[in-house]
């Protein structure tokens, strides 16, 4: 369990222990929080013959080797979730629960449902039946019809802050990893390490390759030719960098021309972001634009 869930997961066991619990609950993740683990951990308390997620009871067991009969995990096969899959759920709802416990239905990524999906899940909520639990999530809020969010208790799970990101990747990584390396994966720390395990390019190679572009070593043409593939994510980055090497840029009280010459590259990464989406663009063209102005850039 990620430690910046601790608070919250505790005080949903300890409501399921003194049946309190909302038979509808909504999470709001922000983007990265990892809150599938959280979902499962209290999904897993809910069967726990011991409300707790004890690990040692059958309800436990059978929710690790992913077959206990009174838990639906809903997934899609498509981009949406439709109509189907919640005719499904609705049919599941009324059933008995087979361990005689709690019945648990997880859908994740709500926002993805067809309306007459949501309308239909709407109905699910409306009438709730003894001891099933609808667990719902979302990064996507305005994505979800508030009609449902009316009818669910709330939970909003944000990120951790960097200093508790920092401390936690610490321990999970022997990397160097620092605030901008967070940022620069819009502070999920989960997101942050996985790029670092991955060995795939991360935030830290891309200002490497900056270094070397300003100092000659590397051409634009091969820093754009290795990032086409991940050409939002460069965009991203340079932007970021921008902003950084112009904050430096003001501390040390560089020339006005310097500041410009950042803001330049800037504005050029918002302006060529929307390109991406356009058919038939040229990632690695697009991006050497911008690692031209960047390697014209000298640091002070
Ligand atoms: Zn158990």
């Amino acid at each position: 369990m990620y430690p910046w869930f601790k608070q919250t997961y505790s005080q949903l066991v300890g409501r399921i222990a003194s049946s309190q619990l909302h038979h509808g609950l909504l999470f709001l993740a922000d983007d990265g929080v990892g809150e599938q683990t959280l979902i499962l951990a209290l999904a897993k308390a809910l069967v726990c013959e011991n409300k707790n997620a004890c690990n040692a009871c059958k309800g436990c067991s059978l929710f690790e080797a992913q077959s206990h009969p009174d838990v639906q995990i809903v997934v899609s096969d498509k981009p949406s979730i439709g109509v189907d899959l919640i005719r499904k759920v609705s049919e599941f709802v009324t059933t008995t629960a087979q361990l005689m416990g709690n019945k648990v239905i997880i859908i994740h990524g709500i926002d993805a449902m067809t309306e007459a999906a949501s309308n239909s899940l709407l109905k699910t909520l409306e009438e709730p039946s003894r001891n099933t639990f609808l667990i719902l999530s979302t990064t996507q809020a305005n994505g979800v019809l508030p009609t449902i969010k009316s009818r669910c208790e709330k939970i909003r799970l944000h990120l951790p802050s960097e200093k508790q990101s920092l401390e936690w990747l610490s321990s999970n990584t022997s990397e160097t990893v620092t605030g901008e390396g967070l940022h620069a994966y819009s502070g999920s720390p989960i997101k942050y390490l996985q790029a670092l395990t991955d060995k795939a390019a991360n935030y830290h190679e891309f200002v490497d390759d900056i270094v070397q572009l300003q100092e000659n070593k590397i051409f634009a043409e091969s820093v754009a030719k290795k990032w086409k593939a991940e050409p939002a994510l460069a965009l991203k980055w340079a932007y970021q960098w921008s902003i950084l090497e112009y904050k430096k840029c003001l501390e040390q009280d560089a020339s006005l021309s310097k500041l410009n010459e950042l803001q330049n590259i800037g504005d050029l990464c918002s302006k060529l972001k929307p390109k991406l989406e356009q058919a038939g663009i040229n990632f690695q063209l697009i991006l050497q634009r911008v690692f031209t102005q960047i390697s014209d850039f000298r640091s002070v």
